[in-house]
């Protein structure tokens, strides 16, 4: 199967292409991508040989051009060629891996064109989710959740009609048991230093204040089609059991395995067959205690504030997510403190009214007037 790999640098990008290069025989690189990462994305092509790469964050340059031609690849620049390459008829299958809203237009462009898609940029689905569904079923895509809730998740329906609720684990994040009047003078980097996953900085500080399991929620909610009030959220600090399908019966479902993203990853790639991922067995004799418990809203306003946008409908869990994005990025870069994050969301949410969900230009369009007003409010904070 010929793969295009989009957000090759980062980290589902290289635990991607970890299982890949494990299966020669059954997977070849296509494309690969990363934003600005010109050494890490050509260090990529020389171990991979893919067909086309993409630096979508960088300008025509020549010399860099040549560089990746001397490895058979040829080298793209600018956003657009995302699109193009997922739609090359040479490519089967995309890994839809870039952070952010900056990776819908490409995850659509792949879905559109019918591809097998392996859905890990859930903000995109978040922002978009009935217009990603949609296109899917008309253009009969395949989309394999990569997140590993939603894999778990996938893993355990067997009859969609019959489930009574979904449970989306949530390990808790590094602050899970931190004192409560701690969190305003938490550090960026001890928000991104998860205890149990080695993520991208975005996502680990979504962990940190449980946005991450906020955009799940809103993610199952459209890959699934389930109500919001049918997905729960149960805290699990060991990340061994990645989610819960429970039925009428009373039956509970899980799917377990040791925290790495080769798991969710390799079933995605080989669905519905199995292939291995170079993830340690799990052993559960050597395990002490899975835990369970409810998640404190005043610890994670977050995960309220996505329950609520869902509940809105529409543009708003655009307006989150863009919210969310500045939110991250401010607190990352030393602007806002740690709590400041709910804040800007929450406010931005009563400052920008949603709208209904059409086409992807309104929703890009609510993303944009979202950012404005939470890059206002990051102002008025740190003011
Ligand atoms: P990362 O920051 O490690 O990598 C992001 C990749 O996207 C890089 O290749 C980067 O070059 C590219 N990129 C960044 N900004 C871009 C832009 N503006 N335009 C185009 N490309 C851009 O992120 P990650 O942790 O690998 O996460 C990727 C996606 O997968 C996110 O949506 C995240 O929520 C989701 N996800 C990640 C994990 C995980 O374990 N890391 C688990 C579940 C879901
Ligand atoms: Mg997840």
């Amino acid at each position: 199967m010929n793969l295009a790999i989009l957000g090759a640098t980062g980290s589902i990008g290289s635990s991607t292409l970890d299982v890949v290069a494990r299966h020669p025989d059954r997977y070849r690189v296509f494309a690969l991508t990363a934003h600005r990462s010109a050494d890490a994305l050509l260090a990529l092509c020389r171990t991979h040989h893919p067909r086309y790469a993409v630096l979508s964050g960088l300008a025509e340059d020549a010399g860099l051009r040549a560089s990746f031609a001397a490895h058979g690849t040829q080298l793209l620049f600018g956003m657009r060629p995302l699109e193009h390459v997922v739609r090359d008829a040479g490519c089967e299958a995309v890994m839809a891996a870039i952070v952010g809203a900056a990776g819908l237009a490409s995850t659509l462009a792949a879905v559109r064109a019918g591809k097998r898609v392996l859905l890990a940029n859930k903000e995109a689905m978040v922002m978009a989710g009935p217009v990603v569904m949609r296109a899917a079923r008309e253009a009969r895509a395949c989309l394999l959740p990569v997140d590993s809730e939603h894999n778990a998740v996938f893993q355990c329906l067997s009859d969609a009609a019959a489930v009574r609720r979904i449970l989306l684990t949530a390990s808790g994040g590094p602050f899970r048991a931190a004192p409560l009047e701690s969190l305003v003078s938490v550090t960026p980097a001890q928000a991104v230093s998860h205890p149990n996953w080695v993520m991208g900085r975005k996502i680990s500080v979504d962990s940190a204040t449980m946005m991450n399991k906020g955009l799940e929620v809103i993610e199952a909610r459209w890959l699934f089609d389930v109500p919001a009030k049918a997905i729960e959220v149960v805290i699990h600090p060991q990340s061994v059991v990645h989610s819960l399908v429970e039925y009428v019966d009373g039956s509970v479902i899980a799917q377990l395995s040791n925290p790495d993203m080769r798991v969710p990853i390799a079933h995605a790639l080989a669905h519905p067959e199995r292939i291995a991922s170079g993830a340690r067995p799990l052993d559960l004799a050597a395990m002490k205690n899975l835990s369970f418990e409810a998640p404190d809203e005043r610890r994670f306003p977050c995960l309220p504030l996505a329950y609520a946008a869902l509940e809105a409908g529409g543009t708003a869990p655009a307006l989150l997510n863009a919210a969310n994005e500045v939110a991250v990025e401010a607190f990352l870069a030393g602007r806002l403190p740690f709590t400041g994050i709910a804040q800007v969301i929450a406010d931005t949410l009563d400052a920008v009214p949603s709208r209904a969900l059409e086409d992807l230009d309104g929703i890009l369009a609510a993303d944009e007037q979202a950012r404005r007003a939470a890059g206002e409010r990051v102002m008025a904070v740190a003011a």
